[in-house]
C-alpha cells in the first residue's frame, strides 16, 4: 500500500519523473511492479518442453511451438530403441530450432520389452500401405507415451514450463491406444492434480496440435513453418538410408508425395 501511496513528496526527487521530465503517474512504481511480475510470469509460461523424437511428426510439433513463441526445452528419450540415429536427429532438431534446453533421458525400456521396438526378438512389420491401418501393430511400445509424459511433466516443472507439446497423431495408422484425444484428456487431468506448481495456479498445459493432421497435411505445416525436416528420421530402421518399406517409412512417403514435396530424406 504503501507504493500506492506514492512517492510525491516523499523525498524521492526525481524518480516521479519520466526521462523526459513529464510527471509520472503517482501509481507508476506500483504498476511497473506489476507489469515486471506479469512479464516474469508470461515470460515463465512462455516456456515448453517439446517432446523430440527425431521424427517428422515430432520435429513439426517443436516448430508449431516455436511460432506460438515458446522457448523450447527439448526433451528424447533413449529408450533402448532399435537404433541410436533418431536420438542423433532429435539432438540436429533441437540444436536447430534454438532450443534452451535439451535433454536425452536413459530409460531402458528393453527391461520390459513386449515391443519390436524394444525387443530384437519381434520382427519390425512390413505389411504394405494397404495393412496399415488395422491391429494396433508389434511396433507399439507399451505405455510409453505416459511414461514419456510423466517424464515430460516432470522437466516441465522444474523449468517452469506452461506447456508441453507432444507430436502424437490419431490419423493415418496404428491404433495406439496412448494416441487418441481421450488419452490426451484424461493426461490433461492428471497433469491437474499431479503438480505442486498446478494447485499453486500454474497449470502444465498438453498441448497435441496435429493430433487430427493427415501425415499430407503435416509435411505442409512443416514446410510452411520452415521446420528442420531434413535432419528428421522416420524409419524404423539405423540404416545409412531409409528402407522404404516399414510402416514409418510408408507413411512418410505417402505423406511426401500427395503433398506434392519431395522427401529431403535419402532412400535404399
Ligand atoms: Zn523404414
Amino acid at each position: 500500500m504503501k507504493l500506492k501511496g506514492g512517492n510525491r513528496g516523499s523525498g524521492s526527487g526525481n524518480r516521479e519523473f519520466g526521462i523526459r521530465g513529464e510527471r509520472r503517474n503517482p501509481h507508476s512504481a506500483f504498476y511497473n511492479l506489476q507489469s515486471t511480475i506479469y512479464n516474469q510470469q508470461s515470460t515463465i509460461n512462455k516456456r515448453a518442453v517439446c517432446l523430440i523424437s527425431g521424427g517428422l511428426d515430432s520435429c513439426v510439433t517443436a516448430a508449431i511451438a516455436k511460432k506460438r513463441g515458446y522457448e523450447i526445452y527439448a526433451l528424447s528419450f533413449d529408450y533402448g530403441q532399435r537404433h541410436k540415429k533418431e536420438l542423433e536427429s532429435a539432438k540436429a532438431v533441437a540444436k536447430a530450432l534454438r532450443a534452451a534446453g535439451h535433454k536425452t533421458i536413459k530409460l531402458d525400456l528393453r527391461q520390459i520389452g513386449g515391443s519390436a521396438l524394444t525387443d530384437s526378438k519381434i520382427g519390425v512389420p512390413e505389411r504394405g500401405a494397404e495393412g496399415i491401418g488395422g491391429d494396433i501393430p508389434a511396433t507399439y511400445v507399451p505405455a510409453r507415451n505416459t511414461i514419456f509424459l510423466s517424464v515430460a511433466l516432470g522437466y516441465a516443472e522444474v523449468v517452469g514450463a506452461g506447456a508441453i507439446f507432444i507430436g502424437a497423431n490419431d490419423q493415418d495408422y496404428s491404433g495406439y491406444p496412448d494416441c487418441r484425444p481421450e488419452y490426451f484428456g484424461a493426461f490433461r487431468k492428471l497433469a491437474r492434480l499431479a503438480t505442486k506448481c498446478s494447485v499453486e495456479g500454474r497449470p502444465i498445459k498438453i498441448e497435441t496440435p496435429i493430433i487430427h493432421l493427415k501425415k499430407k497435411d503435416i509435411v505442409r505445416k512443416g514446410m510452411e513453418l520452415g521446420a528442420p525436416l531434413h535432419l528428421t528420421w522416420s524409419c524404423y530402421k539405423g540404416g545409412k538410408k531409409a528402407c522404404g518399406k516399414c510402416d514409418s517409412c510408408l507413411l512418410r512417403l505417402k505423406g511426401f508425395k500427395e503433398a506434392g514435396i519431395k522427401d529431403p530424406v535419402e532412400y535404399e
